[in-house]
């Protein structure tokens, strides 16, 4: 079966993707990541976090992904080193410098190719496994026509992983220059500020601080806020195609959105039958830009922009999640304000949707009752729920 590649933006989210049915889980050390903004692993972190993926079969990528200067090379082969030590199945490169670097320490970990080296041949995947690279990140620029023809050429000679979920850069992926004009923050060093979310007006050189709205809507103009990949659609076709690994985005994404997500696309490589319309409900239940196939279609269209808006609610509000289970009871770590007697929806590993009522009055973990909850507060359920439970509150029904 293709294997499901979750991110990770801290051990918590690691271990999160693991219960929800991720076969490897990549994630970046707090030096020579694509993610500065997410919290990142410390070495320590980054060995506790490979032991945990080994000893449940699992697999950890460590990304060590920037374009780096002259000077920064020594750390980072020190860093890809040391990750190998801690018996890292792969380490995620874009440089060209630092794969030859890497490939002549002959590592036990695996070489892979970033989708920040946007590749889009099997002519230059094959080179990179002539470099020493052993899997290749497809650019999410190409159709699935293109896809299918790089694997033809390819014949198995080098492993691939195409991304199917998670956010899109309105350029080819990353390689981006408005992040570093307008904010002084580069998004080839990790450090993009997203002003492509931002909300845009038009100013007139000879009239400045005039704000003139550009309106798509009566809500503004996003115009270069793409949506959000998710290309469950596509599943049996790349599966069809030969695609070793599909990729989810978001290593700065929450404990909900890993679960939400990662459930989803474990559903559908397990041959269970879900809808296009249920797979959006599902997906729907957390914050998005709204979803589009991308390029895989063919073409980026005007309606794979969202422009009216950056992001959505979602159709759901993270409740709270269980952190600690008994036989006939469990604690759950608020997150949003709940009240007595709220019906929430449970998600959990495996199975299906449901939904319970909360108690009246609800009970603390010292003992106290209340009729309402802030997020933060731990609260006793009589209620025996394993542990990676979520509960949240759906604002609208399922489409
Ligand atoms: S600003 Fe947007 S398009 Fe540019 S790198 Fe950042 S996320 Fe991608």
């Amino acid at each position: 079966m293709t294997e499901l590649m979750a991110p990770a933006g801290n051990l918590e989210k690691l271990r999160w993707a693991v219960a929800y049915g991720a076969d490897s889980v990549y994630f970046g050390l707090e030096f020579g990541s694509l993610r500065n903004f997410a919290d990142n692993f410390t070495l320590e972190n980054a060995e506790e976090g490979i032991r945990y993926l080994h000893t449940r079969g699992k697999k950890a990528y460590v990304t060590l992904n920037i374009y780096p200067f002259s000077d920064e090379y020594d750390r980072l082969i020190q860093t890809g080193c040391l990750l190998d030590d801690m018996q890292a199945d792969g380490l995620i490169v874009s440089d060209l410098g630092l794969l030859a670097a890497l490939k002549k320490k002959n590592l036990k970990a695996a070489l892979h190719i970033s989708t920040q080296a946007n590749t889009t041949s099997w002519q230059s995947a094959l080179a990179y496994k002539d470099l020493g690279a052993s899997r290749v990140n497809l650019a999410r620029e190409l159709s699935l026509r293109q896809i299918k023809e790089i694997q033809q050429n390819l014949n198995g000679h080098i492993e691939t992983e195409v991304f199917i979920h998670g956010a899109l850069c309105f350029s080819y992926s990353g390689r981006c220059a408005i992040s570093d004009y307008m904010t002084g923050f580069g998004a080839n060093r990790g450090q993009c500020k997203h002003p492509c979310r931002y909300l845009y007006y038009l100013v007139e050189e000879k009239r400045p601080g005039k704000y003139m709205p550009v309106l798509e809507d009566n809500r503004g103009l996003y115009f270069f806020n793409s949506k959000d990949l998710a290309l469950f659609e596509y599943i049996p076709a790349l599966t069809e195609a030969g695609i070793t690994a599909f990729k989810i985005e978001g290593r700065m994404k929450s404990i909900h959105y890993l679960a939400a997500t990662i459930s989803l696309y474990r559903r559908i490589l397990e041959g269970q039958s879900i809808s296009a319309q249920q797979a959006l409900a599902w997906l729907n239940r957390v914050p998005n830009r709204g979803y589009t196939s991308g390029f895989i279609k063919g073409a980026f269209l005007p309606q794979d922009y969202s422009w009216d808006k950056s992001v959505s609610a979602g159709t759901s509000r993270f409740a709270a999640n269980v952190i600690e289970s008994a036989a006939h009871s469990c604690t759950i770590r608020v997150r949003n304000t709940i009240r007595s007697g709220q019906k929430l929806e449970v998600l959990q590993p495996g199975k299906n949707l449901f939904e319970i009522t909360l108690p009246s009055p609800l009970q603390t973990t010292e003992g106290k009752t209340v009729d309402f909850a802030q997020s933060e507060s731990h609260l006793l359920l009589p209620i025996p729920l394993p542990d990676y439970t979520i509960l949240r509150q759906v604002l609208q029904p399922a489409d």
